[in-house]
């Protein structure tokens, strides 16, 4: 029998949890030659998370759990649940029921036919606010076109399956801050992908506000591109040629018209703008520069304080 293990991270999910197992389970009553683990990653949860699975993986043996010190974010938490799974394919899906246990009979059909990445595009429900489906649709554009990761439109889900060979590759690899949404895309091998509707969550509230959706756009775009630090290079490129047209005009306008040409306001504009622009550089330059740092340190992406296997 082929072992698969379901990753699913969780972040303040308790009611959740007994639902997405209880759901698992049934689909995978249905399939014959397969058994299944599920992996826990109770990623820093300030609620009773750890406690319902503690009491779950007493009653079922194919509940594993891995419990961090602290919430390291939902990326390290797939990431921890890969590293620590020997299984012949793995599952990473949200606790939320977001991500329907009910596909994962196709997924594991790809894989049989020889696909090592098996990932899913979601189209959202019209729930969803237009903002998060436009600004996600917007943000997969702008990430391909700068940089060699091309996930489609809503091909920035979580929910996919992996193989054990490129399990291995990933488990291998110690960037400081994993992106794994663009690193299964970068990774190649055989891959294929199939839809689906994204669901409500369960129960509980999402963990993803403005702020952490930045960042998190802010990692992909950086760990996937240094286009950004060649603006630099650009823009000084085209200022220069400028003022050189500009110089000649002034000096032209001085010997035509045998006046200086005046303007504090147009100085200012000036000074103010090229500071302005300096400074967003400087910005960009110390974002890798803060990759760097955080690399050269090599802690680890994430800290176990408690696993049952
Ligand atoms: N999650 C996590 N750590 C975090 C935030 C989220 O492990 O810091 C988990 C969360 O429990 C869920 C999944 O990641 O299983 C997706 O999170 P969420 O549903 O909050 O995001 P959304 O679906 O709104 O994008
Ligand atoms: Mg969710």
């Amino acid at each position: 029998m082929k072992k698969i293990s379901i990753i699913i991270p969780a972040h303040n999910e308790e009611q959740n949890v007994a639902l997405i197992h209880q759901r698992i389970k049934e689909v995978f009553s249905t399939l014959e030659n397969y058994r299944f683990e599920i992996i826990f990653v109770n990623d820093g949860s300030r609620d009773q998370t750890q406690a319902k699975i503690e009491e779950l993986s007493q009653q079922f043996e194919e509940i594993k759990y891995i419990e961090f010190s602290r919430n390291f974010g939902h990326q390290p938490a797939v990431k921890a649940g890969m590293d620590a799974s020997n299984a012949n394919a793995i599952i990473s899906m949200d606790a939320d029921l977001q991500h329907p246990p009910e596909l994962i009979p196709e997924l594991i059909k790809k894989w049989e036919e020889g696909f090592d990445i098996v990932y899913t595009i979601r189209t959202y429900p019209k729930q969803i606010s237009k903002f998060k489906r436009k600004t996600s649709s917007l943000y997969y554009k702008f990430l391909a076109s700068i940089s060699d990761v091309n996930l489609r439109e809503g091909g920035g889900s979580d929910f996919r399956l992996m193989d054990s060979s490129v399990v291995d590759v990933v488990r291998n690899m110690n960037e400081a801050d994993i992106f794994l949404r663009g690193l299964s895309n970068w990774m190649g091998f055989k891959q294929t992908g199939i839809s689906f509707t994204a669901g409500e969550r369960a129960s509980g509230e999402s963990s993803y506000d403005l702020q952490k959706m930045m960042k998190f756009a802010f990692t992909g775009i950086t760990a996937f591109s240094v286009k950004p630090l060649y603006l630099a290079a650009y823009l000084g490129f085209i200022f220069s040629i400028l003022s050189v047209f500009g110089y000649g005009i002034y000096v032209v306008h001085s010997f035509v018209t045998k006046t200086e040409i005046s303007g504090w306001a147009s100085l200012i504009m000036t000074v103010v703008f090229f500071g302005g622009l300096q400074l967003i550089i400087l910005g960009i330059i110390g974002i890798y520069l803060g990759k760097i740092f955080k690399q050269v340190k090599e802690r680890p992406n994430y800290i176990i304080r408690s696993k049952n296997f």
